[in-house]
């Protein structure tokens, strides 16, 4: 019957905003699943991560995004197009602002470009478990009187709180059509790049400095085996041999941690036994190997 309660309607829901604004956290609470990786350090998000979810007969597809702030090197403008190609292709754009961070020259520059793209948005503060009230009230006032802000919440996508309610009004404004994907799907990121993703989470994790932002890691060969078990192998690729000392650890005992806990996580993800094979290898030169982007899905910035 097609009645309009039963009607299936469908659509892109962006996740845009500022590095650290929590866009990753948020898309996993929505979807309830972890589909894209979160650590407490900037740019851990690299590339347009689909998260998919159900609510009754909507599906929402949502876009997690890089965080947009004014690029330097090359994978960092990289990062930036991507995010703002989200944000172009998406049905409607959620801007995601740290309420303890507030409007920050960065966000009001991504402000200010959203207008200047007519962008409608809807804005949600993010991390309210940190702040009080009164702030959150200010702040939501200064974005009301925003043109292009039609609609402010509150959220904190790390308790949960508030997150039904954004997903209830979102559900209500996608367009009627098919569902976009298959009804089991929760991503549609290929295992090779998840996997790899889970292992750069627990990198960014573990290192600090500029070590996570001068190392990769890419799914090499995937075995399924007889006995049910997958055989997964990964390059972790860094600029310099000090690097690779660092990541491998004394006597082998940080890269041995890391690949314990992804190879815990990769095991529940897939729901089988997985043998994980770390290499790291020296590639002075990767951030500026147009390959390694495309790898990551990225398009690699001339210049
Ligand atoms: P992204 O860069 O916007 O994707 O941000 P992430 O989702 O990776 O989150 C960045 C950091 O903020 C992580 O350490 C998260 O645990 C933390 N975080 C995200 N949302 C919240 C929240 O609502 N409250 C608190 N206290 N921390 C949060
Ligand atoms: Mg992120």
């Amino acid at each position: 019957m097609a009645d309009a309660e039963n009607e299936t309607k469908a659509g892109f829901v962006t996740l845009a905003g500022a590095p650290n604004a929590g866009k990753s956290t948020l898309m996993n609470q929505l979807v309830g699943a972890k589909v894209s990786i979160v650590s407490p350090k900037v740019q851990t998000t690299r590339a347009r991560v689909i998260g998919i979810a159900l609510h009754g007969p909507v599906q929402i597809a949502f876009v997690d995004t890089p965080g947009i702030f004014q690029p330097k090197r090359r994978l960092e403008k990289a990062m930036v197009d991507a995010a703002w190609g989200g944000v172009a292709e998406g049905d409607m754009t959620v801007l995601l602002i740290d309420a303890q961070r507030g409007i920050t020259e960065n966000v009001e520059r991504i402000l200010t470009n959203l207008a200047a793209q007519q962008k409608k948005i809807w804005v949600v503060l993010n991390k309210i478990d940190l702040v009080k009230k009164d702030n959150l009230l200010a702040l939501a006032s200064a974005l009301g009187e925003m043109d292009h802000v039609e609609e402010i919440f509150m959220v904190s996508a790390l308790t949960g709180d508030g997150v039904a309610h954004l997903l209830d009004r979102l559900a209500a404004k996608m367009q009627p059509g098919p569902w976009l994907y298959p009804e089991d799907q929760i991503t549609e990121m290929p295992n090779r790049i998840l996997t790899a993703e889970i292992t750069r989470e627990k990198l960014f994790l573990r290192l600090h400095q500029e070590l996570p932002y001068a190392l990769t890691v890419e799914t090499e060969a995937w075995e399924e085996r007889k006995d049910g078990s997958v055989k997964i192998s990964q390059v972790i690729y860094v600029t310099r041999d000090g690097h690779k000392a660092i990541v491998l650890g004394k006597g082998g005992a940080t890269i041995r941690e890391i690949g314990r806990q992804a190879r815990e996580e990769l095991s529940e993800i897939l729901e089988r036994p997985v043998h994980l094979f770390t290499f790291v290898k020296v590639r002075e030169k990767w951030l500026d190997d147009p390959a390694r982007y495309r790898e990551m899905g990225l398009d690699f910035p001339k210049g």
